[in-house]
């Protein structure tokens, strides 16, 4: 029988620079093969001050990656020169940290992690459930 494919989750901005480094990041520190990732312009503004539709709208993806494919891990994803969320570095933290407080609030029963992908491509980790020491601790 061949091995069960596993899955991690990413709610990620469109930007093709920011989605290969959060996917590499989840696969190799959370021991998935492959990341459903949710897409949306901005995703760290939307998920943090969305409109509640909008906001429902990646919820109910994100349940349906956990659920169906039974993801231990759902991350938020920010990252630097973002055309649909311009905004400063420590703002978007702030974001990145309240995005993920609220993936929290859903209770799914997994890891929550929130990643900011930097200029140079390289991933720093503000948030992560598994590690109560790591909340804005940088990887740079
Ligand atoms: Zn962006």
């Amino acid at each position: 029988m061949p091995k069960q494919d596993t899955f991690g989750t990413v709610v990620n901005c469109i930007d093709g620079r920011a989605q290969i480094p959060a996917s590499e990041w989840i696969r190799q520190n959370c021991g998935v093969d492959y990341v459903d990732t949710i897409t949306t312009p901005g995703a760290d503004r939307v998920l943090a001050e969305g409109y509640m539709e909008r906001v429902a709208r990646i919820e109910t993806k994100v349940r349906l990656s956990v659920v169906r494919h039974s993801s231990p891990v759902v991350a938020v994803a920010g990252h630097y020169d973002c055309l649909a969320n311009p905004c400063e570095r420590e703002e978007r933290f702030e974001l990145i940290i309240a995005c993920a407080e609220r993936i929290s609030s859903w209770r799914l029963g997994v890891r929550v992690v929130g990643l900011y992908v930097n200029e140079w491509g390289s991933v720093e980790v503000l948030t992560d459930s598994a590690d109560n020491e790591t909340v804005l601790r940088s990887y740079l």
